[in-house]
């Protein structure tokens, strides 16, 4: 599994309301009818993505890949000794 990849389909898309453009995020598409709204994010897609990114950043700098992330489908994994790591 590429943990990036999978943490990227997390992102979010700014609130567009197809019904009453009056309560679309001001950054949607086609923005919102809410003259009052700056060009701000009011939806949250904003908050979300950064926090978002800073997973990713700490996972692309702090976490190495390991071959338990990315198993090759050929190779049989180890059977697990109970006994042994135990005692
Ligand atoms: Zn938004």
């Amino acid at each position: 599994m590429d943990i990036i990849k999978e943490l990227e389909k997390l992102r979010r898309e700014h609130y567009w309301n197809a019904s009453d453009c009056w309560y679309s995020c001001p950054k949607s598409a086609d923005g919102s009818c809410n003259d009052s709204e700056m060009d701000e994010c009011t939806c949250g897609a904003d908050r979300h993505n950064r926090q978002l990114d800073r997973i990713i950043n700490y996972m692309r700098t702090n976490v190495p890949r390991t071959e338990s992330q990315d198993p090759d489908p050929n190779i049989e994994p180890p059977a697990f000794d109970l006994v042994s790591t135990v005692f």
